[in-house]
């Protein structure tokens, strides 16, 4: 049944600038939040924008220049947080972007951490696991003491995972010091479980997007069970939230990855999907489901879209093509500005990304505190407390947009600003 994917140039397309979006969205939730225009102005700017160049010796013996990021958005609530991206379309504007996000998903939660995102420029793909091990070392080495265990905690992001975070760890542990050598493990989240990692960390961001999806339902009365949805992005985010909402009773119909678009109306199994992903590198050739366009991939019929690859995916003409209920943003900023509108007027519901895939954030909190506590906390407590603190959050998102009557991402920006805001009441700037 499966032919060909779709042309390349079908993935792509312009998208406008994230950190515009961002900044966009900051202004919309400053005017229902009444912060001062001050707080709005030093929100507007990250606090450091590092980039490294740095030489890495290739398995040919060649060296290579990589250019590497680390933006520190906001460290008003708590240490800079957030994750590393290896993918070669990452640029200053992008981690400005991410990072100001990061900065307002932990203070919506409460968690007491700000923002921060990193990422390198290239193909990790094109990369044997000895130069990615290289790259990832050198890449440490090169942002020093620019990170660090209670000054800026980095985490995985898209091409990035646990043995990526593992030599970041192993790196910075190995430069500081050596009596406190351990005390550093906490330098990053997101580690593999053997290495200092938490359990449930892994599967947390999908975790929080179901606890989302099931908040929504079951405030609309609306059964999972049997209901539809379609993921796009099959990476760490996706796969898990596609494999987790399985479990409700909902059938996948529609998923896309870098390499194109595959649907079948009777669902794809995304346990099975996932093995294939692993052997494979995408959903391509997946068998028993049908190649279709990315035009059709958003114009499937769904209850459940959720995004789950890079920013902008969605912009007007997919916003138009969309034929769902529900978008649930695990990737971070998929929405464009021009393309929300669109949605609210097709009266189709969006859980913004700072609530809908801060499920990561919150377990990475937990690996933090565990390592610092020299604990380790098993898996039911994990997720018991992750269920409670989305559900929690969530109610408060929808409580606020209730009495201010704005949109759901203007509710949760505008939590997070106005808690940013009163530590700056209280503080002042130094001196
Ligand atoms: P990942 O690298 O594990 O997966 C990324 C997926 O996106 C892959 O399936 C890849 O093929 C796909 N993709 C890449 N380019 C694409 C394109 N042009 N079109 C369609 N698909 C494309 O990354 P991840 O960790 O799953 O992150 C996905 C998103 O979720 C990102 O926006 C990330 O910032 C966000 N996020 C991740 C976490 C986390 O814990 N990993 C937490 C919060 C938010």
């Amino acid at each position: 049944m499966v032919n060909k994917m779709a042309d390349a140039e079908d993935l792509e397309k312009d998208k406008p600038n994230p950190y515009d979006v961002a900044l966009a969205q900051l202004d919309k939730a400053a005017r229902v939040a009444g912060i001062s225009p001050a707080v709005r102005e030093i929100l507007s700017q990250p606090k450091n924008e590092i980039i490294v160049n740095f030489p890495v010796r290739m398995d040919s013996g060649e060296y290579k220049m990589f250019k590497g990021y680390r933006v520190q958005h906001s460290n008003i609530l708590g240490p800079y947080k957030g994750g590393i991206r290896y993918h070669e379309q990452v640029s200053l504007d992008e981690v400005k972007a991410l990072a100001s996000w990061m900065t307002y998903k932990c203070a919506l939660h409460d968690i007491p951490f700000g923002g921060g995102k990193g990422g390198i420029k290239f193909m990790p793909r094109q990369h044997s696991q000895a130069e990615l091990e290289r790259i990832t070392r050198r890449f440490t080495h090169a942002l020093g003491a620019n990170i660090g265990p209670e000054y800026d905690i980095p985490a995985p992001d898209v091409g990035t995972n646990g043995q990526i975070m593992v030599w970041m760890m192993d790196t910075y542990m190995n430069v500081v010091g050596f009596t406190d050598k351990n005390a550093n493990r906490r330098v990053v989240t997101g580690k593999t479980v053997n290495s200092g990692g938490s359990l449930g960390r892994e599967t947390a961001t999908g975790q929080g997007i179901v606890h989302c999806i099931a908040e929504w339902a079951r405030d609309r009365h609306f059964d999972l069970n049997g209901a539809t949805y379609m993921v796009q992005g099959f990476g760490n985010v996706g796969s898990n939230a596609a494999k987790i909402l399985a479990r409700t009773g909902a059938s996948l119909v529609a998923v896309g990855d870098w390499k194109g678009y595959i649907a079948n109306a009777d669902g794809i199994n995304p346990f099975k999907l996932t093995e294939h992903v692993q052997k494979t590198g995408s959903v391509a050739g997946y068998p028993g489901t049908r190649v279709i366009s990315r035009a059709e991939f958003f114009a499937t019929t769904a209850d459940v879209f959720i995004p789950a690859a890079l920013e902008l995916e969605i912009g007007v003409e997919e916003a138009k093509a969309l034929n769902v209920k529900l978008i649930v943003e695990g990737a971070n900023g998929p929405t464009e500005t021009a393309a929300e509108p669109i949605i609210y007027d097709k009266g189709i519901g969006l859980i913004p990304d700072i609530l809908a895939n801060s499920g990561g954030v919150v377990v990475s909190y937990y690996e933090w505190l565990q390592n610092k506590r020299s604990e380790r906390w098993d898996l039911e407590e994990v997720e018991e407390r992750l269920a409670k603190r989305m559900k929690r959050t969530y109610l408060a998102v929808n409580e606020y947009a209730a009495t201010k009557k704005c949109d759901w991402r203007v509710a949760a920006m505008a939590i997070a600003i106005e808690r940013i805001g009163r530590a700056y009441a209280e503080r002042g700037i130094f001196p």
